[in-house]
């Protein structure tokens, strides 16, 4: 038993470095892309089989998640593929029509080392009990050109529904960013940070646009009238300012959930390495440590002098026999965790 205990975590990394490896010799150019729908999948099990057999004979990459109550999907699909993928997914009769956002900016490796497709009880999780309130009764949409005008209009509050180290690289001018790890508490901290703008319009906003769908509902359900939110996500918001000529009032970064971690929307660098905590850095990291696996933002000199640790400990542990690694980790892992502002974070879109 105590064998198997220190040897998984191993394995599970020599099989991520492996898995990196192989996506990094496959040099096929591809897409990167996104989308959700709120949908009746009776059979998410069955469901989830039919999409994986086909998305990979076309070589997908990607994070899923299936539940009965919709899809939400981040891929990596080869170029060649596309007109087959694009064509077989609407024509599945729960995806027909379904938007795609397309990534602002493609990375030099694929955003996604491997497909994953995993059957949830919800497509994002934000604790709350769905049948207590009716999640149907979602706020309007805005376009790009829309937002822009809250942003400016005294009258609006725009409220950022993302955690606090997505807004910390990247947000829109003047919104309101609570300081959240988690959807979840998103969701319980909002409702409450927004009293005092209850006579204001308001103006939500998330990286695809999954998370205001079901945020825009809640604060209705919490009293809140006039709520709308951004169609698409800051993915889609970049996507018109380039298209439209718009003046781009995102400041900064829009994090995303796949290995390139970021998109530049702005030029600007709204961010400190937290490191050395001087600094502009909006660069995120995860430790190379990989029990911690903290998400840090790191500036070039502080990475390359830590060697893409988060710290010195972890540096040290992971030089460890991996036989004493997981137990001198655990204890330090906790000391390390109460000094971070950020959680080990997992995705969460
Ligand atoms: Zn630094
Ligand atoms: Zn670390």
């Amino acid at each position: 038993m105590a064998q198997s205990s220190t040897t998984t975590p191993l394995r599970d990394l020599r099989s991520r470095v492996q898995k990196r490896a192989d996506a990094a010799a496959d040099t096929r150019p591809r897409v990167t892309l996104s989308f959700y729908r709120y949908v009746q999948i009776p059979d998410p099990e069955s469901f989830k089989t039919r999409l994986l057999d086909k998305w990979q004979a076309f070589g997908c990459l990607g994070r899923v998640y299936v539940a009965q109550e919709g899809i939400n999907a981040q891929m990596s699909v080869p170029t060649e593929y596309w007109p087959e993928f694009d064509a077989w997914v609407q024509h599945q009769p729960e995806l027909t029509g379904i938007p795609y956002k397309m990534a602002v900016e493609e990375g030099e490796l694929p955003s996604f080392f491997k497909l994953m497709i995993k059957v949830k009880d919800k497509i994002v999780a934000d604790g709350l009990d769905d049948s207590s309130f009716d999640v149907t009764d979602t706020g309007a949409y805005l376009t790009a050109a829309q937002m822009n005008e809250y942003v400016t209009d005294p009258d609006a509050i725009v409220v950022d529904m993302r955690n606090n180290y997505e807004s910390e690289v990247g947000h829109f001018e003047s919104a309101l960013t609570p300081d959240v790890v988690t959807f979840k508490d998103e969701l319980q901290k909002t409702p409450e940070l927004l009293r005092v703008h209850k006579n204001k319009k308001i103006a939500l906003y998330c990286t695809g646009g999954i998370r205001c769908e079901k945020a825009s509902a809640w604060l209705k359900h919490n009293g809140f009238s006039d709520v709308r939110h951004l169609k698409g996500g800051i993915i889609d918001y970049a996507h018109q300012v380039k298209e439209q000529g718009l003046e781009n009032k995102f400041r900064g970064k829009n994090f995303v959930f796949d290995e390139r971690l970021g998109e530049r929307v702005g030029e600007e660098i709204i961010s400190t390495c937290h490191l050395c905590k001087s600094q502009k850095s909006d660069t995120h990291y995860h430790c190379q440590n990989q029990i911690c696996h903290t998400l840090f933002i790191g500036c070039a000199g502080c990475v390359e002098k830590k060697k893409g640790y988060c710290s010195f400990v972890c540096r040290q542990i992971d030089r460890l026999p991996a036989s004493t690694k997981k137990t001198v980790a655990r204890h330090y892992n906790l000391k390390i965790r109460k000094r971070r502002p950020f959680q080990k974070t997992r995705p969460q879109r």
